[in-house]
């Protein structure tokens, strides 16, 4: 299908990443279903999108008039039947292969025949995604990054089967909402994460041996490599169920015990503290004031 031929976007999934990316593709002037399994993160959607467009229009990078345009275009629900009539649907579930696996399943009957699917993954295989669907050569990964609004790059992956005219079309898609695509082959956790995650986990270990506090490892690393976020905070950005996630899909996926997940960050995770997003990670950000490390 090409690119012109897209007039409607859906996302499944309306956490952060769903979100952003609802948000960007109405911007762009594309007509955008999102769904979420939980009633309670779809109605809030809308919401918490047009708050998300206002304080970008607070730092200048929108006008009020965009957000006047792009919301109307956006509808959410619960229900999969709502992709019949979508031209592409990108799924930003978490990041768990059975659940994925189960969302296609569902998916695919109820699309057009000629409809493309890409997934917002962050590790797993596309190839393997797209094998439990109807549609592997219409399957493709379109990684965005976080926050969706404000990071310029998309890592567009293909699958063994992905035809070129499908990646041809994501790859001009993702110039079409204001991104940068840069093509990433189906390895575990392709370019950004292969690099970013075994960072982010040894800055836990840094923290499990003792060797640094939350507060000294992210000041060393901000100050000491001019990174705008320290790894602890960062990982507490992403989310550490996410980051557990793929930090587990790279240490299987490439059979080598240097990826292995730090302990702590495993506890931390079942504690539930999963960072911003629960309200407790490696800061607690349940107060009025700044974070308040937790370690
Ligand atoms: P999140 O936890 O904020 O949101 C996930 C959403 O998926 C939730 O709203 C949840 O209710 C919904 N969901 C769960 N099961 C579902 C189902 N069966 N059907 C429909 N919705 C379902 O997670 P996130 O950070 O938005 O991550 C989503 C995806 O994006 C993951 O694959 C992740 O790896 C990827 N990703 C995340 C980041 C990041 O920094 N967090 C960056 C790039 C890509």
């Amino acid at each position: 299908m090409s690119v012109d031929l897209i007039k409607k976007i859906g996302v499944i999934g309306a956490g952060q990443m769903g979100l952003g990316i609802a948000h960007v593709s109405a911007l762009a002037g594309y007509d955008v279903h999102l769904l979420d399994n939980n009633p309670d993160q779809a109605d809030a959607a809308l919401k918490k999108i047009e708050a998300h467009m206002n304080r970008r229009v607070e730092k200048g990078k929108m006008s009020q008039a965009e957000i006047v345009a792009a919301l109307p275009r956006i509808s959410t629900g619960t229900e999969m039947s709502a992709f019949g009539d979508c031209d592409i649907v990108i799924e930003a579930a978490v990041e768990n292969e059975e659940v994925k696996k189960a969302i296609l399943r569902q998916l695919c009957p109820v699309l057009k025949p000629e409809a493309i699917i890409a997934t917002n993954t962050s590790s797993i295989s596309i190839t393997r995604l797209a094998a439990g669907t109807d549609r592997p050569e219409k399957f493709v990964g379109m990684h965005f990054m976080n926050p969706v609004p404000a990071m310029e790059l998309v890592e567009t992956i293909r699958g063994i089967a992905t035809d070129p005219d499908t990646f041809n079309t994501i790859t001009e898609l993702s110039k079409k909402m204001g991104k940068s695509p840069v093509a990433a082959e189906d390895f575990p956790a392709f370019i950004v994460n292969r690099i970013l995650m075994p960072m982010i986990n040894e800055a836990v270990y840094t923290l499990y041996e003792g060797v640094g506090s939350v507060a000294a490892i992210d000041n060393a690393m901000k100050m000491g490599l001019h990174h705008p976020m320290g790894p602890l905070e960062l990982a507490d950005f992403i989310g550490l169920d996410t980051f557990l996630a793929v930090v587990n899909v790279l240490h299987e996926g490439l059979a080598d015990s240097k990826y292995r997940p730090c302990p702590l960050l495993v506890k931390y995770v079942e504690a539930g503290w999963l960072g911003r997003k629960t309200g407790k990670g490696f800061y607690d950000y349940t107060g009025d004031g700044d974070p308040v490390p937790t370690r």
